[in-house]
């Protein structure tokens, strides 16, 4: 679909990109020309898959720690990478989420999405952000939403209202920023198989079977397709186009809404079953930030 050495030049800090859509996001840059910056919590994760990415297509693949929420954290990592060179693009895809019924959700777990996802995606954007505006240099920032910024979901409501507030920042820093050539997208997926979002949005079921009845196009998302979006977005072919949010969904949410509604049939016994798995993952991915 695209020139080979397209992203020869760019230089891509892709939060979340040891795992899932960000890995493969920052694989389709790598494989075009980019030199990516992979970031997130769990170290050996994030090595290994630099290390995987490069043996696969050669290029430069650093991988570093980061808790993106924390501001202190994040500038300094952000400082750091500038010093090696600075950035042209930045990647907001790290999130967390689960799915609950709101009312047994406490302010712990509330904030366990909106710390990561408001104030983590506000921290990087920013950090990046001054850095081009004082170097009289643009850059591309793409976040990674849903398709609820447009209407809301049951069950997961944390992560609707903050993915919101990511739509919201991209739409209103499109327009704040487009005087110094920063642009800002979103693309909002529907479901495209990932290990984070099977255990955490759909516990206990077979990966793609609930989407492959409801969507239109009966199917879901493939990785390669998001790569292909994400390139297209942050390749500078089209610079002119920002503050959108684009939905890769197969018309998923227009057809239907969204994904989980169909939950509103479960009882306590389906409840506690999917927070047990749930709190089974986080135990399993807490473990590989502590090894
Ligand atoms: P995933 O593999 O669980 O990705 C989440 C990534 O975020 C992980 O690499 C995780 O790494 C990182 N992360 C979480 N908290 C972090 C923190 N505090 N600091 C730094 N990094 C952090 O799940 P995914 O499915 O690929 O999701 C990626 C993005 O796509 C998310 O924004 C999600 O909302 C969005 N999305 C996914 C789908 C889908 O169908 N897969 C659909 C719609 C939207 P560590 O744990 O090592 O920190």
């Amino acid at each position: 679909m695209f020139q080979k050495d397209l992203m020869k030049g760019r230089k891509i800090l892709v939060t979340g990109g040891g795992t899932g859509l960000g890995r493969a996001m920052s694989e389709r840059f790598l494989e075009l020309g980019a030199h990516v910056v992979i970031a997130g919590r769990r170290k050996g994760v994030l090595e290994q898959a630099a290390d995987e990415m490069m043996a696969a297509h050669g290029g430069q693949v650093d991988a570093v720690q980061l808790d993106i929420r924390s501001s202190e954290m994040v500038d300094e990592v952000v400082g750091e990478i500038w010093a090696a060179g600075p950035l042209t693009g930045l990647v907001n895809n790290a999130a967390g989420n689960f799915i609950s019924r709101t009312e047994d959700i406490s302010a712990k777990g509330f904030e366990a999405i909106t710390r990561i996802v408001i104030n983590g995606t506000f921290y990087c954007t920013t950090a990046v952000g001054k850095r081009w505006i004082a170097a009289g240099q643009g850059g591309d920032v793409l976040s990674i939403t849903t398709t609820w910024v447009r209407n809301g979901s049951p069950f997961v409501v944390p992560s609707a209202m903050s993915k919101s507030a990511v739509h919201a920042m991209t739409m209103s820093l499109a327009s704040e920023w487009g005087r110094y050539g920063i642009r800002l997208n979103t693309i909002a997926p529907g479901e495209i198989p990932t290990e984070g979002m099977n255990k955490r949005l759909m516990p206990g079921e077979k990966p793609g079977e609930r989407t492959a009845r409801i969507n239109p196009m009966g199917r879901c998302g493939t990785l390669e397709e998001l790569g292909n979006l994400a390139t297209f977005l942050m390749s500078g072919g089209c610079d002119w186009l920002t503050g959108e949010t684009i939905a890769l969904d197969g018309a998923q949410a227009r057809a239907t809404g969204g994904s989980f509604y169909e939950l509103r049939a479960w009882g306590d016994a389906e409840w506690t079953a999917a927070r047990s798995a749930i709190e089974g993952q986080n135990a399993k991915n807490r473990a590989e930030r502590s090894g």
